[in-house]
Formats: structure tokens, sequence, C-alpha cells
């Protein structure tokens, strides 16, 4: 299973405790992520993570390429909604992939969690 980790600048502390958290669990699978966000969980919790562009660089639209080609199954997403981003429309367009293609997504950290555990528990499989 490929999981990718995606977190707006204001969202990394949540993502790195997020990985922290369950980095046990996200050790098990192929992880991806935008460049800003990956390079802060790996060095914050040593998970090996294929790290595309940044976010705002073209990072969210390799990641969706993913979604479209259907290479990845869950995606940990979390998004600052106070925060006008430049790159929104490749944001909307992330977001719209998955339930295109019926990906799980957490744009939350409470979602997060609720996925991260059942994953734990074994409860969600592709
Ligand atoms: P980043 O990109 O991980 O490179 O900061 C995230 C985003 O803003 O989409």
């Amino acid at each position: 299973m490929k999981i990718a980790l995606i977190a707006h600048d204001k969202k990394k502390d949540d993502m790195i405790k997020l990985a922290i958290k369950y980095k046990d669990v996200l050790a098990k699978y192929e992880l991806y992520a935008t460049g800003t966000t990956g390079t802060l969980v790996m060095g914050e919790t040593g998970l090996k993570i294929n790290r595309m562009k940044s976010g705002p660089l073209g990072g969210d639209q390799q990641i969706g390429s993913m979604i479209a080609d259907g290479v990845l199954d869950l995606v940990i997403f979390l998004r600052d909604p106070l925060t006008a981003q430049p790159h929104e429309p490749d944001v909307s367009a992330l977001l719209r992939l998955c339930d295109v293609q019926n990906i799980p997504l957490a744009t939350n950290v409470k979602s997060a969690y609720i996925i991260l555990e059942t994953l734990k528990a074994g409860g969600f499989e592709k």
C-alpha cells in the first residue's frame, strides 16, 4: 500500500506529531510526500519517504498524477483552511482526484487519526 503525506506550512507540526505517533504503522508502507513535508517528517522520524517537489512548485500535481494513475491508496493532506495558498488550484485538483478515484483522504488531524488507527488495527486494505 502506498500513502501520501502533505501538510501546509501551519500544519507541518501536526503532521510531524502524527508521523511520530504512528511511525510503526507508517513504516510498513511505501510513503510519498511533497518536498518540505517529506524532508521534515523524515528528519523527525527516520521514516523513508519518496519526496516530490515542494507543493507550490508542482509537488501537489505530482501527487495528483499518482492518484490519477491509481498508484496511491491513501492520502493524508493536512490543509490550512485559514491561509490563502498560491497553489490553491493544485490543491483543489488533488482533492478532486481523490474523490474521482475513491481514495481515502484525511484533510485534518482527527480524520487522520481515525484512518491510521484503522490501519493499525488491520481494518483497512486497498
Ligand atoms: P510542501 O508542500 O510539503 O513542499 O510544503 C505542501 C503544500 O503546500 O502543498
